[in-house]
């Protein structure tokens, strides 16, 4: 009784057989197994419940049980249906006398779930693409699959038993055991680039993951090695690095948390570390502000916004904690590690500075500009006032009202009063410039008779051309052609280009036209003369400041040679320009040309 009890609590199935397999005897555990009854299993015969298939390996298993222990794997049928492998060891009973034999039977089903699995495993990792392999903690190869033995070119049975250290070239080898040596302290190395050295002696790029391998107390046992071929990429990152190092900015590529990537040579030479000192370090050592705003502010908040992309300034730090501004711009690049960010910077420390020396030299000439002004300002009254009284009383002398002149004295007052109005003619030339140029004239416009503003002038200038026998003619059309301009200004155009006529003529004439192109188109103003002319090579400077030209005579004509680049300035700011035309000694042609009306001139 107490045998049967303990026999009843086995969870494998415990039975007694005939040497013929009959069950004599047999615990619920094993009528459970087959799915049948206790009453109905004992006395059954044990070959029924085996698979034909084992059927021969039932009856070595009795023959040899019935003398001495025996095992077997059997699988047996279910009465629902069904097969359940077991394994069944054997001993005889009553001292081994061949009559009686006992038998365990234990269900395997969960254990081969557990076989089956391993092979499984096996399977993939053997057919899998990558380098798996194990090693001991220490670094003794273990384990090899065909991916391994593709990868580095040893089989299996060459590289078993070896050191793994033997497929690493001698300066990487500190590096790969410094990563045994933290899978030895239970943590797994990610993905570190590494190079190997193949059975042929070539090398290989890899990029190797190593896991730590636990028993059942949490022990390191062994380590697991992943190895990649790393070629391809590595190929991809040299092109990229090329194209950088091409680059003439500073380039820094980071991850998405800011971790540097990439660096190329200006970047080294702008922030004065060495490469290694910056790839695989924080952007923050480079860029402490600008890492803030950047990772710290809105890229993190949403990396699918639009990045900033244009220069922008930001502020950086170099090695030695000089703090410099830089013109940044941000691209974002897909990789294979994710989004990488591409930053290229320049130094503007010069340019800012330079930027700033403009400004402040900007500030100088403008003040120096309005002190020019001033000058101009209050001189032309102090000036102008005693010289109008010198030319004044002169004058009065020629008209000998206050006494007899020689003729010497005579000669010297007529000195005196060309210089003096010549002096007079230079300051008015002068403040009208310093006007224009200050940009404070006002324009008037009003409607102006084209053939009206000649004949005024022409009327100012007639004793001046009589002295010279010269003949001044106006022609101007019969449709009256108006302008729309400022009168002041026009005047002051058409008299020094007719003065200027007078002067440089000597004899002939002197004619002035206008025209219009179409209604409302442009309005020409000629002035012709058939004086000295001016020389082709001369033509081109003529309008600028203080331009004298060389008589062909040689002789001295009064004049100040700032009339035409002041009438220049004057058509310019009445939207119109003046042209010249000439031929040397026959005469010239200066034509204004001045849009006709207020839309036109605005
Ligand atoms: P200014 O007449 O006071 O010398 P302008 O600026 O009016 O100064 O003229 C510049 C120069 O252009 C003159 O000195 C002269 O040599 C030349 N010039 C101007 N108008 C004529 C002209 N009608 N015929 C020949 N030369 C001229």
């Amino acid at each position: 009784q107490p045998y049967r009890i303990l026999i009843e609590a086995m969870s494998e199935g415990a039975l007694t057989l005939s040497r013929e397999g009959t069950v004599l005897y047999c615990n619920s555990a094993f009528a459970k197994m087959i799915g049948g009854r206790l009453e109905k299993v004992i006395g059954s015969s044990l070959s029924d419940a085996v698979v034909p298939a084992d059927g021969a390996k039932l009856e070595s298993l009795l023959a040899q049980g019935c003398y001495a222990a025996a095992r077997a794997e059997l699988t047996v049928r279910r009465a629902t249906g069904g097969t359940v492998p077991t394994y069944v060891s054997t001993q005889p009973l009553h001292g081994g006398d061949g009559d009686r034999i006992c038998a365990v039977v234990t269900d395997l089903t969960e254990v081969d779930a557990a076989r089956q699995a391993q092979l499984r495993l096996a399977a993939s990792v053997e057919t899998s693409g990558a380098a798996i392999l194990s090693t001991t903690p220490e670094g003794v190869v273990l384990s090899w699959n065909r991916g391994a033995e593709r990868l580095l070119g040893h089989s299996a049975s060459e590289i078993i038993g070896r050191l793994i250290l033997d497929t690493i070239p001698e300066e990487r080898g500190d590096g790969f055991l410094h990563l045994l040596e933290r899978v030895r302290a239970g943590e797994p190395a990610e993905n570190f680039e590494m190079v190997q050295v193949r059975k042929d002696g070539s090398r290989i790029d890899v990029v190797l993951t190593l896991s730590p391998i636990r028993d059942g107390q949490g022990n390191v046992f062994a380590a697991s090695v992943i190895a990649r071929d790393n070629t391809a990429r590595k190929r991809a990152h040299r092109r990229l690095q090329s194209v950088l190092e091409s680059a003439p900015d500073a380039i820094v590529v980071v991850n998405q948390e800011g971790g540097v990537v990439l660096v190329n040579a200006q970047a080294e030479s702008l922030f004065g570390y060495r490469r290694e000192q910056m790839i695989g370090h924080p952007l923050s050592v480079l860029m402490p502000r600008y890492f803030d705003e950047f990772f710290g502010g809105w890229w993190q908040k949403d990396p699918h916004q639009r990045l900033p992309g244009s220069r922008h300034e930001a502020s950086a730090v170099r090695a030695d904690g000089y703090e410099f501004p830089v013109e940044i711009s941000v691209g974002a690049m897909e990789a294979e590690e994710g989004t990488l960010l591409c930053g290229s910077m320049r130094d503007i420390s010069e340019r800012l500075a330079f930027q700033k020396a403009l400004r402040e030299k900007n500030a100088q000439l403008q003040a120096a500009l309005q002190a020019k002004d001033r000058f101009l300002a209050t001189m032309s009254h102090e000036l102008r006032t005693p010289l109008t009284a010198i030319i004044g009383f002169v004058g009065l002398l020629l008209m000998k009202i206050s006494g007899p002149l020689s003729e010497l004295q005579v000669q010297q007052l007529e000195w005196v009063r060309s210089s003096s109005r010549h002096l007079l003619a230079l300051i008015s030339d002068l403040l009208d410039l310093s006007r224009i140029e200050s940009g404070k004239t006002e324009l008037q416009r009003e409607p102006i008779s084209c053939a009206e503003a000649l004949e005024e002038t022409v009327r100012e200038l007639a004793p001046l051309a009589q002295q010279k026998h010269l003949e001044v003619t106006v022609a101007a059309p019969e449709t009256p052609v108006v302008l729309h301009s400022d009168r002041r200004f026009l005047r002051q155009i058409l008299t020094n280009l007719v003065s200027n006529a007078v002067k440089f003529t000597d004899q002939g004439s002197i004619r002035l036209s206008c025209c219009q192109d179409g209604d409302g188109g442009p309005v020409c103003i000629t002035v012709a003369d058939t004086g000295i002319g001016i020389r082709a090579e001369d033509l081109s400077r003529l309008f600028g400041e203080f331009c004298r030209v060389q008589s062909p005579s040689g002789d001295y004509r009064e004049g100040t040679g700032l009339g035409l680049h002041v009438s220049q300035k004057l058509a310019v700011l009445l939207g119109g320009r003046i042209m010249v035309e000439s031929e040397f000694g026959k005469g010239s042609t200066f034509t204004l040309t001045l849009p006709a009306g207020a839309a036109a001139a605005e």
